[in-house]
């Protein structure tokens, strides 16, 4: 089907086709028509599967097609989890508007407010923004919603999850009642399927593929290695030159300062993006892996959610995730736009309920392997001083901080993408050409 069976504006197909899509993805196809139309809807398709075009071209659409009922106005509000994504949806937003004169801004933290006062003031048409930041404009009366339209949450579960939801609420308070609300992601759980009747009246949902299944093109390995190895089986296996575009996760920040301090010291070129990095750092960590001036990203699961960097070999998780979820949208960062890519998952003792809740949700196994050449029995070092200090390591060397320590299941506390205490209810080898579609929209790729 092409774009224009979709009825888009003559000026936003012009764009799409600049940006080199020759067709919709399987969520744009469906999606598309019914956002037209003026629906609310609940859009959920596999990571990298064009979600993000999928609102963002018919809202700009309805945007461009009717005459505010005043004049410098905010219309369209899309919330997003992390800076870095509301970065990237602005990006698409402005390659996608081109050709339509509609005023764009971004919102979110760490960075000066006072262009973003004078952004919300002039009454940009579309705002994209993180809640936090939104919030604290909106307590300062920068923000004026009385004519709002249209409001996007996109990675809906993370939004909705106890960690944001308060913040949602207090946004959407302000919100006109009467307005079409679409909510994205490529995973939501029955049970925050049910808290969206309070946002929305009446959705559709469109769901492409399994709500729990990571991107087909994506290959998932299994590597068991005890714990205080995992940073030498990174480095043994980082010698594939296969793996060429590689982005870790850890599940502390100073995990990933500790093994990016590793990688560094053998010569590997390593950027890390994390809540205690400066926004600028942390926007610099994400250019420089796009463009190649970084081979290695080690990240928190800040990076877990859309980010959409192309050409992404393989998904380390060094650490395993907190949440089925999570593992499927750090995964999904590769394996994009129909690309290909590969998944590692690094298995200690202590994981392997993880690895059992986890292969449950997905619905199969994943393979096993072990790294040809790897020295797994090399002893764990002795406990130093500074180490003895901090307290006794649990069976897998993991340190009991107070609180849970499990990895699984409902109701424990664990940190947000951005660093905010979160509850939650619910629960190398080769490769080949990745990458068949056209231009980027934003010029992305090595
Ligand atoms: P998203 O899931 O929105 O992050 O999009 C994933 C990737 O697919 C991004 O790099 C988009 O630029 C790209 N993309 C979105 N729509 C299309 C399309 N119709 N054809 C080809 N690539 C697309």
């Amino acid at each position: 089907m092409p774009f224009k069976a979709l009825g888009l504006h003559p000026l936003i197909l012009q764009a799409i086709q600049e940006t080199g899509y020759t067709e919709p993805t399987p969520i744009q196809a469906a999606a598309i028509p019914e956002v037209i139309q003026g629906r609310d809807m609940i859009g959920i398709a596999q990571t990298g599967t064009g979600k993000t075009a999928a609102f963002t071209l018919p809202l700009l659409h309805r945007l461009h097609s009717s005459s505010p009922s005043r004049k410098q106005a905010t219309r369209t509000l899309v919330l997003a989890p992390t800076r870095e994504l509301v970065v990237q949806i602005e990006e698409n937003v402005r390659t996608y508007a081109k050709h339509v004169p509609i005023q764009i801004t971004k919102v979110f933290g760490g960075v000066s407010e006072r262009p973003q006062i004078q952004a919300l003031r002039s009454g940009a048409e579309m705002v994209i923004a993180t809640p936090g930041r939104l919030l604290d404009l909106m307590s300062q009366r920068c923000a004026d919603f009385s004519q709002l339209e249209h409001l996007v949450l996109d990675e809906a579960d993370r939004m909705l999850d106890m960690g944001f939801l308060p913040a949602i609420r207090r946004v959407v308070n302000a919100l006109p009642k009467k307005r079409q609300t679409l909510l994205f992601s490529a995973t939501l759980s029955k049970e925050i399927e049910s808290l969206t009747h309070e946002f929305q009246s009446n959705p559709k949902t469109i769901q492409i593929g399994r709500r729990s299944n990571p991107a087909e093109t994506v290959t998932q390995l299994v590597y068991e290695v005890p714990r205080h190895l995992k940073t030498a089986l990174l480095c043994h296996l980082l010698n594939d030159p296969a793996m060429d575009m590689v982005l870790v996760f850890t599940r502390t920040k100073h995990g990933a300062d500790r093994v990016a301090r590793k990688l560094e010291s053998i010569g590997i070129k390593t950027g890390t993006l994390h809540a205690n990095r400066s926004q600028n750092q942390r926007l610099r960590a994400l250019s420089d892996f796009r463009s190649g001036a970084t081979r290695i990203l080690i990240a928190t699961d800040i990076a877990a959610r859309g980010i959409d960097v192309d050409g992404i070999s393989h998904v380390v998780n060094l650490d395993f995730p907190p949440q089925v979820e999570d593992y499927v949208h750090r995964i999904g960062r590769t394996g994009r736009a129909n690309a290909i890519g590969d998944a590692i998952s690094f298995i200690c003792q202590d994981d392997y309920g993880a690895l059992r809740s986890l292969e449950r949700f997905i619905g199969r196994g994943i393979v096993r392997k072990k790294a040809d050449g790897f020295d797994y029995t090399v002893a764990e070092p002795p406990v130093s001083l500074e180490e003895q200090r901090r307290g006794p390591r649990t069976q897998g060397g993991r340190r009991f901080q107070g609180g849970q320590n499990t990895t699984q299941g409902g109701g424990q506390r664990r940190p947000n993408p951005e660093g905010r205490s979160a509850h939650r209810s619910s629960s190398g080898g080769s490769r080949d050409t990745r990458n068949p579609r056209g231009q980027h929209p934003s010029g992305r790729g090595r």
